[in-house]
């Protein structure tokens, strides 16, 4: 199986428990979540990261401050690859201030990386913590698991 995750509230910290990092030395993975996805590993499974990044587009981060942040966790729970889209409709940077299909809730990100893999729907599970996070699942027909739910949190 393919699961991929969310990053911000499924596999790192939100500071304060309201925003999520907004660079690197901020951002501190949740307890167990290692250990969960060494896991999978073992067993065979294949392991990505899907992130709206729309800070980018609200200057709070670069783009570059961004791939590192979800680089950086993807590396850390052993992922093979990952998928950031930074856009956002009501960003401050005209640049970046547009709709994407690949920002979630559409599928883009899933979708990718589902051809990154060669995997089907029926091989892919995503996990995150938002109503986002599960209509991007919806759209790209994967199933979807509450990350407190496959973590196993309070
Ligand atoms: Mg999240």
């Amino acid at each position: 199986m393919l699961y991929i995750f969310d990053k911000d509230g499924t596999l790192v910290q939100d500071i304060d428990g309201k925003r999520p990092p907004n660079k690197l030395s901020e951002q501190k993975p949740i307890a167990g979540v290692l250990e969960k996805c060494q896991a999978l590993i073992a067993d065979g499974h294949l392991l990505a990261v899907a992130s709206n990044q729309g800070g980018v587009a609200f200057g709070y981060i670069t783009a570059a401050e961004a791939h590192e942040m979800v680089k950086q966790i993807a590396d850390y729970i052993g992922a093979t690859t990952y998928a950031v889209c930074v856009t956002h409709p009501n960003g401050k940077r005209k640049a970046a201030r547009r709709e994407s299909r690949f920002r979630k809730p559409d599928s883009g990100m899933i979708d990718y990386l589902m051809d990154a893999f060669g995997v089907l729907p029926s091989e892919t599970v995503y996990i995150g913590d938002l109503g986002t996070d599960q209509q991007a699942a919806e759209a790209a027909g994967v199933k979807f698991i509450w990350a407190k739910d496959f973590f196993g949190w309070a």
